[in-house]
């Protein structure tokens, strides 16, 4: 028996301009298939400085903004909704802290660990909680539509 209305949770990770470039997408693909998730909605796009700076938004008043602004636009992200139980704060737990330099000391296994530099180039994100899970779905995706399958949109 499969139980194919039991609800699952929503979360939105992007492969940033390093993770993409630095050519770690099917590294990171494998690890998010393997701790149990389902890849339910992808796209490769290039955020412009507008987008970014919106997409950002809660930190546009930290020193680091511009840098961050210009680090997100620097090449193309691979933005996927994920989705299984817990996934939101299962999925941070995955990515691990946020400089990823510290995280290859304290979280060896973290998707960070393996692909992020320092606390700016970090390779991953994470949604933080269910409130933003949902803005930042919604900022990438159409929710209006069918979940069901991936879409491959172009970039
Ligand atoms: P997280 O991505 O772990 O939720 P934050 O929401 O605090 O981290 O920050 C968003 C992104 O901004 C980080 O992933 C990282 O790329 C960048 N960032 C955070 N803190 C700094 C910092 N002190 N200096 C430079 N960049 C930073
Ligand atoms: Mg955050």
């Amino acid at each position: 028996f499969c139980d194919w209305s039991t609800e699952k949770e929503a979360t939105l990770a992007i492969i940033k301009p390093d993770g993409v470039l630095g050519n770690h997408t099917d590294a990171i693909k494998a690890t998010i298939l393997q701790s149990g998730f389902k890849i339910s909605r992808e796209k490769i796009i290039q955020l412009d400085k507008d987008s970014a700076s919106s997409f950002y938004a809660e930190h546009s008043t930290k020193r680091f903004f511009d840098s961050l602004v210009k680090y997100v636009t620097s090449g193309p992200v691979l933005v996927m909704v994920l989705e299984k139980e817990n996934a939101i704060s299962d999925w941070r737990a995955l990515i691990g802290p946020t400089d990823g330099s510290k995280a290859k000391i304290t979280h060896p296994n973290s998707i960070r660990a393996m692909c992020g530099t320092d606390v700016e180039k970090n390779c991953i994100h994470g949604s933080d909680s269910p409130q933003s899970a949902q803005r930042e779905i919604s900022f990438f995706f159409d929710t209006s539509t069918s979940r069901g399958d991936i879409q491959h949109d172009e970039l």
